[in-house]
């Protein structure tokens, strides 16, 4: 098929059969398994996937993409092809019989940041990630506490998942060859949160917060919320900034927090 790639929907078709095939051995796919494909494109992932005996729901918002989607695998009992915005779609209809889904995608680097925010409150029904993103956002995914890729992409996803790089994959192997290098990142949501942060809303709050003002001290960046002498009385130094606090110590922070009426009001 001849199709002129459009920026605005991220396209950069993936070409390189080493990398097609890296990705579908980094799933393991077993026979039955349910997949839900984020924007199958030109179908370089799609016809592989079909070959592992498994469901395959993918969801595509190009109209183009998806007649042509539609024509190539129209005979394929197991496949069903959903033209939609992935960012307003439902994951719970591509959801049969109680089965987990498996999500994989090289996804519109666009929308990646809404995308993860999106997919991720379906995640009870979700069992893994394998995701081609920036490398620069794979790195933040991963990041750990003290170095400059950890900010709220990093901690809010932590807390969701386990976060894993599996490769990078360089401009080259896809059309039009973007401008950054790529990395394929592997997400497992946790079956139950790691830490206690007290009131969901407050924790992601407070990260926001913080990291809107990365580099103040915690001791200014929250002192309409709390004090220093609380902030310390948490083990926590208000000096610190807040690249340097590990998820646990912004789960202290949100639960005291939730507990005081300023957090609640404020
Ligand atoms: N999977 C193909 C591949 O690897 O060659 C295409 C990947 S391309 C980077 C991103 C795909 O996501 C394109 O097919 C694009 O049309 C689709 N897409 C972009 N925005 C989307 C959205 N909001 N919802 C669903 N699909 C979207």
């Amino acid at each position: 098929m001849s199709h002129k790639p459009r920026k605005r929907f991220g396209q950069n078709f993936l070409h390189d059969t080493t990398i097609i095939d890296a990705i579908i051995a980094a799933l393991h796919c077993q026979a039955g398994e349910h997949f839900v494909e984020i924007g199958p494109g030109l179908g370089a992932l799609t016809a592989p996937l079909l070959q592992q005996s498994i469901r395959l729901h993918a969801i595509e918002i190009d109209r183009d993409l998806a007649d042509a989607l539609q024509r190539r695998f129209h005979d394929q009992p197991r496949f069903t092809l959903h033209r939609a915005d992935i960012l307003r779609f439902d994951l719970r209809e591509c959801v049969e019989g109680g089965m987990p889904l498996r999500l994989v995608g090289n996804l519109p680097y666009n929308i990646s940041t809404p995308l993860l925010f999106h997919v991720l409150e379906y995640a009870p029904l979700i069992r893994d990630m394998h995701f081609m993103l920036q490398k620069e956002v794979v790195a933040r995914l991963c990041a750990a506490p003290g170095g400059h890729d950890y900010g709220r992409l990093s901690i809010m996803m932590q807390y969701r998942c386990t976060t894993a790089h599996l490769f990078d994959v360089p401009p080259h192997c896809f059309h039009p060859a973007p401008q950054v290098t790529s990395s394929v990142v592997r997400l497992v949501p946790h079956l139950a949160p790691p830490v206690d942060v007290g009131d969901t809303q407050t924790f992601a709050r407070l990260v926001s917060q913080v990291f809107a003002q990365r580099r103040k001290t915690l001791r200014n960046t929250l002192k309409n919320w709390l004090d220093a002498a609380h902030i310390e009385e948490l083990g926590i130094d208000p000096q610190s900034r807040p690249e340097t606090l590990s998820l646990a110590q912004f789960a202290a922070l949100s639960r005291s927090l939730a507990a005081s009426s300023r957090g609640a009001t404020g």
